[in-house]
């Protein structure tokens, strides 16, 4: 049985596929292609990250297309229900890369309060008067420890993100719309945890209370769940870090803020216009940026591999 890749697999995904006796193809075929390439190779699955749109059209082409997997969390990129509808196993890889989402999640904070993203664009190469300047343009820098993290959707990479901000000595609040509390397990390299209850609080204290503020909600069907209003809400200086779905936040509001030192810095690795976000977005001094690689970590990578390999092989194979 055939595999195809479209937006590729790690080596330890392909090697176990491979093992039980599938043949993976990692070519990148174009997406006016996807369906004809499905149907001449005789493809029973099909796999994806971001990149690959698998919509109406595909689905009703590819009467032999067995299962359609996702390699990361989010599915906007599949007619998800359609697919199920038409008798296709639709598969994704939810918990692989929490740990690399909240991780980004830190370095967008770090680089916002210690003005990193800024200070590699402008470190001169001589000159002690610029490098001076930079020293008093960078004089402000705040630390984490004590600080008030709001954490905006309390899933898997919400609780990964409290769990790792707990580690640094910053207060918690989570905001969601459906958990009501989680319990979060800190780990110690000795093997000893510990075991920290955090009840959601309502999304207006968490705004008004938070020194950063950072979202790990799906995409919504309804809007903004950051946008003018809500930003108004927070505390003057709030830092904002968005690793989830682009359309979640407004970039309008959040540049607008930004100009007017409502938000002092925003972490983006989504954008509502991807992968073209807007030039203001891509300019501005205030923003540290990064293209949608929150789970771009080799050991997040091969998780992903190895949970799609271990669905696959059970779905086809038993
Ligand atoms: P999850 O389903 O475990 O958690 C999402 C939480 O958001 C749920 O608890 C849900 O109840 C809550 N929620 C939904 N709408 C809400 C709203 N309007 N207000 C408050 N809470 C709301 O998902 P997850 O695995 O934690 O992933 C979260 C997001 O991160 C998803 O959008 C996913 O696509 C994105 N993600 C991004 C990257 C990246 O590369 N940047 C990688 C993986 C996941």
């Amino acid at each position: 049985m055939k595999i195809l890749a479209n937006d590729g697999i790690s080596e330890i995904g392909k090697i176990e596929l491979e093992k039980a006796g599938f043949e993976v193809i990692t070519t990148k075929v174009a997406q006016e292609q996807v369906a004809n390439y499905i149907n001449a190779n005789d493809v029973s699955v099909l796999l994806v990250r971001s990149a690959t749109k698998v919509r109406k059209d595909i689905i009703d082409a590819c009467a032999g297309l067995k299962i359609i997997g996702r390699g990361g969390v989010g599915m906007d990129n599949i007619d998800v229900d359609y697919a199920r509808a038409a008798g296709k196993h639709v598969i994704n890889t939810p918990a692989s890369s929490s740990e690399s989402v909240a991780e980004l999640v830190f370095a967008h904070l770090f680089s916002g309060i210690r003005f990193l993203h800024d200070s590699n664009r402008n470190m001169p190469l001589e000159g002690e008067t610029a490098f001076e300047m930079l020293k008093k343009a960078y004089a402000n820098g705040r630390e984490l420890r004590g600080k008030t993290i709001g954490i905006i959707g309390f899933g898997r990479i919400g609780q990964a993100v409290a769990k790792m901000a707990v580690g640094l000595g910053m207060r918690v609040i989570a905001a969601d719309k459906f958990v009501g509390k989680a319990e979060i397990r800190l780990d110690f390299y000795n093997g000893q945890f510990i075991n920290v209850e955090i009840e959601t609080e309502p999304v207006e204290d968490l705004l008004r209370h938070s020194d950063f503020i950072t979202l790990h909600v799906p995409a919504q069907e309804n809007g903004y769940v950051i946008g003018a209003a809500e930003i108004d809400a927070m505390k003057d200086g709030v830092g904002i870090i968005n690793c989830s779905r682009g359309g979640v936040l407004d970039e309008v509001a959040l540049i607008k803020a930004l100009d007017s030192n409502k938000v002092s810095f925003a972490g983006l690795d989504v954008f509502e216009n991807e992968p073209n976000p807007e030039i203001r977005i891509l300019m501005h001094p205030n923003i540290s940026l990064t293209p949608h690689i929150g789970a771009a970590t080799l050991e997040a990578q091969d998780r992903i591999g190895s949970e799609l390999a271990a669905q696959i092989i059970s779905l086809l194979k038993t």
